[in-house]
C-alpha cells in the first residue's frame, strides 16, 4: 500500500456451532459421512415439513456472543433470506436480520506488538447451505451434497475497522481462539467448521467516505486470506491510480494462480427480501440463562496466558504454545497441578519445557479434541521422580519414549532398567575403585596436577553406571578418592 490511500477491511467469519445435530431438525452434523445421508424432510425442505429451533444451537449462539462480548438479547427472530440457489433447498435460508441474537460486541486483537480494539457489528444464527461438488467419479456435472444443510452457523460481522491484511489475519485468529476457548466451535478450517468472507475497499487517506468494496467469499486459511486481502488492495489501488474505478463485485481467492477472480457482479446481486419467518416464533431465552452461561464462561486464552505468566513464571513465548489449543492448555494445567508445582515456579518452567520438547510433537489435533500420547496422570508421575531426584532430566526422556509404547508407568520402567540415579556413595564407591584402578596413567597425570582429567573419571564411571550414577555424587567421590591415594 503507498502513502496515498488506505484500506478499510470488514470481515464475516461463519463459525459452525458444536451441535450434535442440526438447526432445526434431528439430522446429525458429523463430517465426512456419505453425500445425502444425514437428511430429512425439514433439512432438505420439501414441502410441508416444520422446522423446530435446537435450543443447544441458541445457548451456543448466546455464548458466543458472551465470550465476544456482545450484548446478548433475550428475544431475536428468525427471518429467511430469499434467493435461489441449487445449494439452497427451501430458495431461502433461515437467518436473523433485524433483531440478531448477539448485537454489538468488541475484542482486543494483537500482531508485532501492537494491540487494537476491533468492534463487531452483530454475531447472529443461521443455517449453512449444502455444497455443490463438481463431478462425482464417473458422473460429469454438479452434483449437490445436503449433509451441510442445516447445520447451525454463527456470523460474526465485523465493523470495517481493519486496516490491512495483517490485521485482518490476527482478528481471525483471535475470533477462533475466543470461539474455541469458550467451547462453541472446533476451529477447523480444512473441513469448513470456520471460515470468513472479507469487504475489501480503499480510500485517499483522511477521507472518511468509504470507497466501493469487494467481497472476497468463502476463505477458509489464515495463508489466504492476508493473501487475498495483498492482492485485492494492491489490485484496486492500481485500478484508482491509473484513474479506473473498482466495480463492486463479489470476488474469490484463485490460490493456483494467487489472486482473486470475479465471480459476480452487482447487476445480477441479490435483493434478499428478508421478512421474518412465519414458521418460527421468537426465540426466547430467559435472562436467568444468560446470567448463568456468563457466569460458566471458561477462561479465555488472554487470561490464562497472564495467568501463567505472572504465576507461574513462565515466558510469553511459552505460555503463547501452551494456550494454542485448549486441550494442550487444559493438559499443562493437570500436570502442574499434580505435582503442585503452582508453589515452585520451576518445576512450573520444568513441566512447560517437557511438554514442549516432548509431548506437543507427538499430539494429535483434531477440532476440539486431542490426542496425547500419554495422559497428563502418567507424565506428572514421570516429572515427579525428576523432581524427587529418582531420575534426571536425560533419563526421563527415555523413559518417556517407553512410556509412549507401552502401558508400563514411569516407575516399573525406571525400577525394571534400573535407571534409578544412585546417589548411594557405597554403591558408586566400587565403580570409582574399578575405574582408577583400570586407568593408572590418568591417576598419575590427576595427581601431578592435570586436574582437567576427572572429566575422564566421570564420564567413565558414568559409563560403567550406564548414566545411573548421580553425577554430583561421583565428581565429590572422586575427587575424595583421588587425594585419599595420593
Ligand atoms: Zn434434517
Amino acid at each position: 500500500m503507498s502513502g496515498r490511500f488506505e484500506a478499510v477491511i470488514g470481515l464475516e467469519v461463519h463459525a459452525q456451532l458444536r451441535t450434535r445435530t442440526k438447526l432445526f431438525c434431528g439430522c446429525p452434523t458429523s463430517y465426512g459421512a456419505p453425500p445425502n445421508t444425514q437428511v430429512c424432510p425439514v433439512c432438505l425442505g420439501l414441502p410441508g415439513a416444520l422446522p423446530v429451533p435446537n435450543r443447544v444451537a441458541v445457548e451456543l449462539a448466546a455464548r458466543a456472543g458472551i465470550a465476544l462480548s456482545c450484548e446478548v438479547r433475550p428475544s431475536s427472530r428468525l427471518a429467511r433470506k430469499n434467493y435461489f440457489y441449487p445449494d439452497l433447498p427451501k430458495g431461502y435460508q433461515i437467518s436473523q436480520f433485524e433483531g440478531p441474537i448477539n448485537g454489538r460486541g468488541e475484542v482486543t486483537v494483537s500482531w508485532d506488538g501492537q494491540s487494537k480494539n476491533i468492534r463487531i457489528t452483530r454475531a447472529h444464527l443461521e443455517e449453512d447451505a449444502a455444497k455443490s461438488v463438481h463431478g462425482v467419479g464417473t458422473a460429469p456435472g454438479t452434483h449437490v451434497d445436503f449433509n451441510r444443510a442445516g447445520v447451525p452457523l454463527l456470523e460474526i460481522v465485523s465493523e470495517p475497522d481493519l486496516r490491512s491484511a495483517e490485521e485482518a489475519e490476527a482478528y481471525l485468529k483471535k475470533i477462533r481462539e475466543i470461539l474455541m476457548f469458550a467451547g462453541v466451535n472446533d476451529g477447523n478450517l480444512e473441513e469448513g467448521s470456520f471460515r470468513c468472507d472479507a469487504n475489501v475497499s480503499i480510500r485517499p487517506i483522511g477521507q472518511s467516505e468509504l470507497g466501493t468494496r469487494t467481497e472476497l467469499k468463502n476463505i477458509n486459511s489464515f495463508r489466504f486470506v492476508r493473501q487475498a486481502i495483498e492482492y485485492e488492495i494492491a489490485r484496486q489501488e492500481t485500478l484508482v491510480s491509473s484513474g479506473q474505478t473498482v466495480i463492486q463485485q463479489t470476488r474469490s481467492w484463485d490460490a493456483a494462480r494467487n489472486q482473486t477472480v470475479a465471480l459476480r457482479s452487482k447487476e445480477d446481486a441479490h435483493d434478499y427480501r428478508y421478512f421474518p419467518d412465519p414458521d418460527l416464533p421468537p426465540l426466547e431465552i430467559e435472562p436467568e440463562s444468560i446470567a448463568a452461561w456468563r457466569a460458566e464462561t471458561p477462561e479465555s486464552a488472554d487470561a490464562m496466558r497472564a495467568r501463567f505468566v505472572d504465576q507461574l513464571n513462565l515466558t510469553d513465548y511459552d505460555a503463547t504454545v501452551l494456550t494454542s489449543h485448549p486441550e494442550v492448555a487444559r493438559y499443562f494445567e493437570s500436570i502442574v497441578s499434580r505435582l503442585a508445582a503452582q508453589s515452585a515456579p520451576e518445576t512450573a518452567k520444568k513441566v512447560a519445557n517437557f511438554v514442549q520438547s516432548e509431548v506437543l510433537g507427538h499430539v494429535a489435533l483434531d477440532g476440539l479434541d486431542a490426542t496425547f500420547p500419554s495422559s497428563s496422570e502418567r507424565v506428572a508421575e514421570l516429572l515427579a521422580l525428576v523432581q524427587d531426584g529418582t531420575i534426571n532430566n536425560k533419563i526421563a526422556k527415555q523413559v518417556f519414549a517407553e512410556m509412549r509404547a507401552s502401558q508400563k508407568t514411569a516407575r516399573q520402567i525406571v525400577e525394571e532398567q534400573n535407571l534409578a540415579q544412585v546417589t548411594d556413595v557405597a554403591a558408586i564407591e566400587g565403580e570409582v575403585r574399578k575405574v582408577l584402578d583400570a586407568h593408572p596413567q590418568q591417576v598419575q597425570q590427576y595427581r601431578s596436577g592435570k586436574t582437567a582429567v576427572l572429566g575422564f573419571f566421570v564420564g567413565q564411571v558414568m559409563k560403567a553406571t550406564r548414566g545411573a550414577a548421580n553425577p554430583k555424587a561421583v565428581n565429590e567421590l572422586l575427587r575424595a578418592m583421588l587425594q585419599e591415594q595420593s
